[in-house]
């Protein structure tokens, strides 16, 4: 896309991104496009909610929501780095650590991540994309 928009600018002379008018569109800004931080914020709250509504009751004891969240989501600061990496559909290995250290298995924190993605990438390309 940014080489046919440099050699025919007759056909994509547009660059900016349609929600903001202010970034270049790219996959990148679509992470981080500033019109949609309360969906994202939103969106993200919603599917960490339901993904720890899927713990068995004891976990859910063990583990507050709370917990829950700080473990799968960064500090704001980070989000834009976290946010374009699992728009690729990567999750560090830290965030799996996170739960492990609130007492989930390997294999659980996979689950859970899992799930979080796919429901995280559902909503990226149905309401962002
Ligand atoms: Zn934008």
């Amino acid at each position: 896309m940014e080489i046919r928009k440099k050699q025919r600018p007759d056909i994509y002379p547009i660059a900016d991104c349609i929600k903001c008018q202010q970034e270049t569109e790219s996959f990148e800004h679509l992470t981080c496009c500033l019109q949609d931080a309360e969906a994202w914020i939103k969106e993200e709250k919603r599917i960490i909610e339901e993904t720890w509504g899927k713990l068995d009751p004891e976990e859910k004891v063990n583990c507050t929501v709370e917990a829950f969240t700080r473990a799968i989501l960064p500090e704001t600061l980070q989000a834009k780095d976290w946010r374009s990496k699992a728009a690729r559909g990567i999750i560090e290995l830290r965030y799996g650590e996170n739960l492990m250290n609130l007492g989930f298995s390997k294999g659980k924190a996979r689950k859970l991540l899992t799930h979080f993605l796919e429901e995280w990438l559902r909503f990226f390309q149905n309401s962002i994309w």
